[in-house]
């Protein structure tokens, strides 16, 4: 028996090491010339393992239903023990869980020398795969080794090409999703997904380089996320920016710069200061930095001495409308060319949920971010690849 791993992301490395029981050929094809080079580069080269925080909730998919049907796999809960059994070992950092060595390249390197150790394994590296063909009862797959053209015959194939975001390669949906494709299978729904945010003509880019704790809300679903942000010259960054970019549907986006404090708790506590000569610009210097309060005052026309006494109930109410509700017409992500994770891919109506195997052709599996699932930041996605890379070797195995 051969079976075919295509993809040597988390998903890839998982799945071989979780075959190490195969009784058989595990064949690992990766285009570039390393394994898990993306891997090496997750989490500002940290790698955030896992989170606390862990359920469907976290994830998107254009198939919410199945979604929910595959995150009650019991290794949704047990994915500690998964990463135990890798020797990957982690630290808690508030809800996620860190790499304890902080260094992702070593511990790439150290998970190539267990599949090193692996005896049922062979390396196909530097080995693209361009085409694959259901031939009876056997892959045919097609591929590019050190650029000359091969041909080998498998079994059984697991595809965990991941998405989009390729290093060292450009972002091309036809050529990363067209073995799925050629086997007939649909892909749904793709956009860039854990980006940092792109405004036009951005208002606040004299802030570039402040971070806050916000909240954005996506005008045209109303979905909302609070979390810390960084203003960046071309728009936002930071854990907000990159975790709303997966519920980003439309243009217009709102900003909330106080998530903390209630508006009417604001209104009140402004309110209670109408007696005496209190400056509004001291007041909002106690809950935003001095340049950003001072923008707020400006946009709703309140002059750089003016006294909370002086404040019209207009002018009150545009200041809230900056502070709670500035609204933004135009924001995009960076592309696929900057985003850490590929929103959609395989559908999931297609694919059996407790086993991850193609409804399509038995023996056929996917595993990680080729598939509709897409976590936020925050270890989300290598949990995924781990939780998905288990189901389909225990479909595998047995
Ligand atoms: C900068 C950055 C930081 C990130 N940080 C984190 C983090 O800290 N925590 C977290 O959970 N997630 C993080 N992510 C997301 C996470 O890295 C991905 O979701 C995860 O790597 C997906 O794993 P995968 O194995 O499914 O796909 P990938 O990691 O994309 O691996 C796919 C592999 O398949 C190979 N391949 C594709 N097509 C072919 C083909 N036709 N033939 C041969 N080989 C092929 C590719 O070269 C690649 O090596 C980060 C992403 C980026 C870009």
């Amino acid at each position: 028996m051969k079976i075919a791993v295509v993809g040597s992301g988390p998903a890839g490395i998982f799945t071989c090491l979780q075959l190490a029981d195969f009784k058989g050929e595990v064949h690992l094809f990766e285009q570039n010339k390393q394994v898990g080079v993306k891997l090496e580069r997750t989490g500002g080269g940290r790698m955030n393992v896992t989170n606390r925080v862990f359920s469907e909730k976290e994830f998107s998919s254009n198939q919410a239903n199945l979604l929910k049907k595959l995150f009650k796999n019991p290794w949704v809960k047990n994915r500690f023990q998964l990463f135990e059994k890798m020797g990957i070992e982690y630290e808690w950092e508030g809800n996620r869980a860190i790499l304890k060595s902080q260094d992702a390249v070593k511990e790439v390197a150290r998970l190539n020398e267990m599949l090193e150790q692996q005896d049922n394994l062979r390396f196909q590296l530097n080995s693209e795969v361009i085409g694959v063909e259901k031939k009876e009862d056997q892959f045919e797959l097609k591929f590019l080794s050190a650029g000359v053209e091969d041909i080998a015959h498998f079994d059984m194939v697991v595809l965990t090409g991941g998405g989009m975001f390729r290093i060292g390669r450009p972002s091309d949906a036809e050529l990363i999703y067209q073995l799925p494709l050629q086997l007939g299978h649909r892909i749904t729904g793709l956009t860039p997904s854990l980006s940092s945010l792109v405004i036009k003509q951005n208002p606040l880019r004299d802030f570039s380089g402040i971070s806050l704790k916000a909240e954005l809300t996506d005008l045209a679903s109303g979905q909302k996320r609070v979390d810390d942000m960084l203003i960046a010259h071309h728009g936002f960054s930071g854990p907000l920016a990159l975790d709303f970019s997966s519920v980003l549907s439309g243009e217009k986006v709102s900003l909330n710069f106080l998530p903390d404090v209630k508006e009417d708790v604001f209104t009140a506590e402004f309110n209670a200061l109408r007696q005496g000569k209190h400056l509004v610009r001291g007041f909002l210097r106690e809950y935003l930095p001095r340049r950003l309060a001072d923008w707020h005052l400006f946009k709703a026309e309140i002059q750089d001495n003016m006294t909370i006494a002086d404040v019209s109930k207009d002018k009150l109410k545009a200041l809230r409308k900056s502070l709670y509700r500035l609204e933004f017409d135009h924001v995009s992500t960076l592309g696929y060319s900057a985003c850490w994770t590929t929103r959609g891919g395989i559908d999931l109506s297609e694919v059996n949920m407790a086993r991850l195997e193609s409804k399509r052709h038995k023996n056929l599996y996917f595993a990680g971010e080729i598939l509709d699932v897409n976590g936020l930041c925050g270890g989300y996605n290598i949990s995924f690849a781990a939780i998905s890379a288990k189901i389909v070797a225990e479909a595998v195995l047995g």
